[in-house]
């Protein structure tokens, strides 16, 4: 990945570039006690920022780590870093905590380690005409056998293999299932369906992320009089819609033109959710 501007906060200073935050005995690198958020800051609006430093505080704590910087100070920080940047070209915005050592047998972080870094690098706001998507044979893992309460770094090489078996299919990316066989999300954003004039989308079952796009793109299609139903879908419900659109911080919203080997046109759901979204986005002062 080509390295652009980027400012970290880190240890109470901003730095430059890609600065360095682990060693070889750093238990994040190690046994994977790494959690993050990502925000967008672009058209100088970062929509929903207090949620997404409010989540990266509850990713830390259910991971045992210390969220030692209240969310506003987060959202703050972020204002003061983005000073740096001309704005021409969209921001990522990541704060991220981690352990730098281990407790008992290294095996479970020692909170009392917790480190914490804001992370901003330009990253523009790509608007694709749609994207591909193919059924995964891999799955979301259950609170059971992985801290999905988490937006945790290690849960995402699952996601990984699914979006690079879903590549080798010749799609653009995985449509991942649950445990049960229930459509969940894709590999990098969750999953909205219409049919017959209703939208829907799988309900959170603690397996999936419940993306801070997904519930704003859920309020915002009610508030205009399209209310979205949550509940359990099947891929066979997905081959049948209407239309089909994802959701996430990265794109923001987005139609899906394509699942196996049925192709669907952009749709007036995913048009209206959009067009919604960057009104709301553009309407809302600056935090
Ligand atoms: N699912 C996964 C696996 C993701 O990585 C993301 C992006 N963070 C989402 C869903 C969308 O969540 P959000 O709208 O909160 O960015």
């Amino acid at each position: 990945e080509a390295q652009t501007t980027t400012w970290t906060f880190l240890d109470g200073e901003w730095h430059e570039g890609n600065v360095a935050i682990a060693g070889p005995r750093t238990h994040a690198m190690w046994l994977g006690s790494s959690v993050f958020d990502g925000a967008r800051w672009f058209e100088g609006v970062a929509p929903d920022l207090d949620r997404h430093c409010e989540r990266v505080n509850a990713s830390a704590r259910a991971l045992g780590l210390d969220a030692m910087k209240p969310a506003e100070e987060i959202v703050a920080l972020t204002w003061e870093g983005l000073k740096k940047f001309d704005g021409k070209t969209a921001v990522y915005i990541r704060p991220m905590y981690w352990a730098e050592h281990g407790g008992y047998m290294s095996v479970p972080a020692d909170p009392a380690s917790t480190r914490f870094c804001l992370c901003l690098y330009e990253a523009p706001m790509i608007s694709p005409s749609g994207f591909s998507i193919g059924v995964s044979r891999f799955r979301r893992p259950t609170y059971e056998t992985m801290p999905t309460n988490a937006k945790a770094g290690c849960l995402y090489p699952n996601n990984g293999r699914a979006i690079l078996d879903a590549k080798a299919r010749g799609f653009d990316n995985a449509l991942v299932l649950d445990m049960l066989g229930n459509v969940a999300e894709t590999g990098t954003s969750n999953i909205f369906m219409v049919r017959d004039g209703q939208v829907f989308t799988p309900a959170p079952n603690g397996t999936f992320l419940s993306g801070i796009t997904r519930a704003r793109v859920m309020k915002l299609l009610s508030d205009a009089g399209m209310p979205v139903v949550e509940k359990s879908l099947s891929v066979q419900d997905f081959l049948d819609a209407d239309e089909i659109f994802s959701t996430g911080n990265h794109s923001k919203v987005v139609p899906v033109t394509r699942i196996e080997d049925r192709a669907l046109q952009p749709g007036p759901v995913a048009k209206k959710a959009r067009d919604l979204y960057w009104e709301w986005a553009h309407s809302t002062p600056a935090a």
